[in-house]
């Protein structure tokens, strides 16, 4: 929708548009992750083409607390990585200030909510230019749509010839029946629709028998 906008903003066929979030981690829900897309809009002959570069990381300072005392606020404050990261200070009462970065600015802030009302929530302030883990993971993904682009597709030459699907059933290195690890992977050009699988993508004929449902119940 980003990429849509600006080009009905500015014109032209090609755009690029980033969007992060941030929130549990979907496998592991006591961690806090940040995932990243930068994605590449291309306009061509009337239809849309789309590659997507992504970054998945719990290398996120990503934190929201409710604090009572000034050392709370301290070592929330070390933890999150300020003030080369800014911090947003939201009252009980509902002010918020964000992007803070000066110690003057928090603590007036933060000692005005204490004294009112006993605590005071801190948040990350998780806007790129506000945050560079964040600036890091932005690059991570620009590198991932980079590295998609340059994987061209053997019929029509188009860029973005990129993994769609991974497939399981490598075999059990015991009894050979099939496990969930990935045996091969789908890759699928958009503008011609060829398609090829590999096999082995991860270097691997068989699968350890721990992931095996008959060796390994
Ligand atoms: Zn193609
Ligand atoms: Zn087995």
């Amino acid at each position: 929708m980003k990429a849509r906008a600006g080009l009905e903003l500015m014109g032209g066929d090609l755009a690029i548009a980033s969007e992060g979030s941030f929130g549990p981690h979907p496998a592991m829900p006591y961690l806090p992750c940040g995932r990243e897309l930068v994605l590449l809009l291309d306009r061509y002959d009337g239809q849309e083409f789309v590659v997507v570069g992504e970054d998945l990381t719990v290398e996120t300072n990503f934190r929201r607390e409710a604090l009572r005392s000034l050392d709370e606020v301290e070592s929330f404050l070390q933890q999150v990585g300020y003030p080369s990261h800014a911090v947003v200070v939201e009252t009980p009462g509902g002010e918020v200030f964000k992007g803070i970065t000066r110690c003057k600015e928090l603590r007036s802030a933060v000692d005005r909510a204490l004294q009112q009302d006993g605590i005071v929530m801190l948040e990350t302030d998780m806007r790129a230019m506000y945050n560079p883990t964040r600036m890091l993971a932005i690059a991570r993904a620009t590198q991932d749509l980079v590295s998609k682009l340059q994987q061209i597709c053997p019929q029509c030459n188009a860029p973005g010839f990129v993994t769609i699907d991974r497939l399981p059933g490598l075999p059990c290195g015991w009894c050979g029946q099939p496990t969930s690890l990935t045996r091969s992977i789908r890759t699928r050009c958009q503008c011609c629709e060829f398609s090829q699988d590999a096999l082995f993508p991860d270097g691997l004929q068989t699968a350890d028998p721990m992931h095996c449902a008959f060796c390994n119940p």
